[in-house]
């Protein structure tokens, strides 16, 4: 048993902070959070003034594997599974040094992302608590078909998602439409699969897990998305020949149904910037604004693994991302929310980890200062708990890129 105290707790809730505050911890589990006190009597006590205790952050959307060197017409990577899967230790590892406690692996290859995930949970490797989507369901041919996932009809999709979910993947990723990191493949303002297959995957998971993810860049493929009843659309960047082009009726029924987004807001953006131009960097930034002001519950997910235009989404980079959901308008209070407990919801474990509340899992971050009145504060940290174990990596440097 052991007491942290800090001068402000932020619980992942919306507008609940509690000032000089404490939780108490039960090896991998929360007994309590309240003020300075509540908790009784502890055998450690560990009093951090000048702090900020909140839920560990959680990454809606990571690519822990992707390998960038793969060759697009054979699909075989230059990496052999051995080494992917070291580098995807040490990006878990860079993952966690940010203060993410959870993250969700939405697509690789070989299983991988299972091995590491029971690796972690087994204190074999330090990283956050993964769930993992394995081989993200695609056309044949289609965006990331290399990572084997590859299925056009009913009874293909219905055998992939049975082999996914057997081999013990957590949720489902779909590919609704096609993307940009493919080339060759089909492009990301083409929708790839009718309503009425992305819902195959949205049956065979709702028996098991759950939860399924909609990669979905044109418009067609988030109607279509929604239509079938995912958790969560991923992109969601209305993408048509003529760039991204918001629409107000469809984001609209997004709201009303409740379906996560994860627009994946990302920390190269201000590089993405300077590199293709602002007017297409800000006008997707407000489709962003748009879909919060719509009433989109958005969540916070980096997409991290892959490259755009040659720039590497850093596996250790996740504050980024939030500074540009700040760049859009988002308040501070708003922003600790969508990277902690609504994130957490949208991945289908808001019941285990993403708020501080008793019974949840120890996954905590305190850090100096107060990141609602300095959002960069979040790259303090003092102290990172994932279910309870101390998994602070500070100093540590190493070339190995995010993706390969
Ligand atoms: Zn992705």
């Amino acid at each position: 048993m052991r007491i942290i105290r800090a001068d402000t707790v932020l619980t992942g809730r919306p507008g609940e902070v509690i000032a000089d505050g404490e939780v108490l911890i039960d090896g991998s589990r929360i007994l309590s959070v309240g003020p300075r006190g509540s908790a009784g009597e502890a055998p450690e006590v560990l009093d951090l003034r000048g702090h900020t205790l909140l839920p560990g952050l959680v990454d809606a959307h990571v690519h822990l594997g992707f390998d960038a060197r793969v060759d697009r017409v054979t699909g075989r990577s230059a990496e052999n599974d051995g080494r992917l899967l070291l580098r995807m230790a040490e990006n878990a590892r860079k993952l966690v040094s940010a203060g993410v406690t959870t993250a969700r692996d939405l697509g690789g290859r070989s299983f991988l992302d299972l091995t590491l995930r029971d690796a972690v949970e087994d204190g074999l490797a330090v990283g956050p608590h993964l769930l993992a989507a394995t081989r993200p369901i695609t056309v044949t041919g289609g965006h990331c078909w290399y990572m084997g996932g590859e299925a056009d009809d009913e009874p293909s999709v219905r055998r992939v998602a049975r082999e996914n979910l057997r081999a013990g993947a957590d949720c489902l990723k779909v590919m609704a439409s096609g993307g940009e990191m493919s080339p060759g493949s089909v492009p990301s303002w083409r929708a790839q699969y009718p309503a009425a297959l992305i819902r195959v995957a949205v049956e065979e998971a709702a028996a098991r897990v759950e939860t399924v993810a909609a990669h979905a860049h044109a418009p067609e493929s988030i109607r279509n998305a929604l239509e079938a009843g995912v958790t969560t659309i991923e992109h969601c960047t209305f993408h048509t020949t003529q760039g991204p082009a918001y629409d107000a009726r469809l984001a609209e029924a997004i709201a009303e149904s409740g379906t996560y987004v994860c627009p994946t807001v990302h920390g190269q953006f201000w590089n993405l910037r300077a590199l293709i131009g602002a007017e297409p960097m800000d006008r997707w930034l407000g489709n962003v604004a748009a879909m919060r002001a719509a009433g989109i519950k958005l969540v916070a997910g980096t997409d991290t693994g892959f490259a755009i235009a040659g720039l590497d989404k850093r596996t250790d980079d996740y504050v980024s991302g939030l500074e540009v959901f700040a760049e859009a308008g988002f308040g501070n209070a708003e922003i600790v929310e969508l990277a902690t407990v609504r994130a957490a919801e949208a991945c289908g474990v808001g019941t285990e980890t993403g708020s501080l509340e008793a019974g949840k899992r120890a996954d905590l971050i305190a850090v100096r200062g107060n990141p609602l009145d300095r959002l960069a504060d979040l790259r303090e940290l003092e102290l990172v708990l994932v279910s309870g174990r101390s998994v602070g990596q500070r100093h540590v440097d190493t070339v190995t890129s995010s993706v390969g």
